[in-house]
């Protein structure tokens, strides 16, 4: 069986939620999707009763600080289970080349080169190229480029029980994607705030979506199930 676990939803500022992040689960493994931006990211993963250990594939979408900012954070970890010999298998880590030149750099600057040695062996990176194709836990993904408007980024497809679902990662769909999205089953996109809220939150011009727009362009390209993230909390 294959379970998605929501281990946040919020916006890259979030004080009371976990920036949006998530896994998909199945008897083979765990395949973690970003990580947000803080060491919360092992507590999210404990109390989803996910092991570090269980985690052999992590997909980073693009480099922003609440998307990758949490990788830091697992690499003490893995870091020091590797030294201690807990980490049997080697963690790929897919991305494309600005997440990854971005993860490297962090690291160098920020973790001991003790830990850096040791992530280093038990991690490979995956530089992904537009509508690159793998097999992750048994399902086949095919990953590509949802060009955005800002910074580099990349997003999914893949089968789940039959079903195509799609992750588009953190900026409006751009419209030479709806061809892709069109008649999908399962849809993961950004919204940043409600409609009314427009006035306060400002989403379109932050590339962002409001849940409605989001809802419409849905609607027309016949997806059947909408995963909306807010990323602001609405109260
Ligand atoms: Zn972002």
């Amino acid at each position: 069986m294959i379970k998605i676990t929501m281990l946040g939803t919020g916006n890259g500022g979030t004080l009371d939620l976990y920036n949006t992040c998530f896994v998909i689960e199945n008897e083979e493994g765990a395949f973690l999707i970003d990580t947000g931006g803080s060491i919360e990211i092992i507590k999210r993963l404990k109390e989803a009763n996910i092991n570090l250990e269980e985690i052999k594939n992590i997909f980073i979408s693009h480099s922003h600080t609440d998307h990758i900012l949490g990788l830091i954070w697992m690499f003490k970890k893995m870091g020091r289970m590797a030294k201690n010999g807990e980490i049997k298998e080697k963690i790929n880590i897919y991305c494309n080349d600005v997440v990854c030149e971005t993860i490297k750099g962090v690291s160098d600057y920020i973790l001991a080169p003790v830990l850096v040695e040791a992530v280093g062996n038990v991690t490979n990176f995956v530089v992904l190229n537009d509508g690159d194709q793998y097999t992750i836990n048994g399902i086949d993904y095919e990953f590509f480029d949802i060009c955005a408007k800002g910074t580099k980024q990349f997003g999914f497809e893949c089968n789940l029980e039959d079903n195509r679902f799609i992750f588009l990662g953190d900026e409006t769909l751009n419209p030479l994607l709806y061809d892709r999205v069109r008649n999908a089953d399962y849809v993961t996109h950004e919204s940043f705030c409600l409609d009314r809220e427009e006035n306060i939150f400002h989403a379109y011009e932050k590339n962002h979506s409001t849940a409605l727009s989001v809802s419409k362009t849905m609607n027309e390209l016949n997806v059947k199930k909408l995963n909306s993230l807010s990323h602001r909390r609405i109260t």
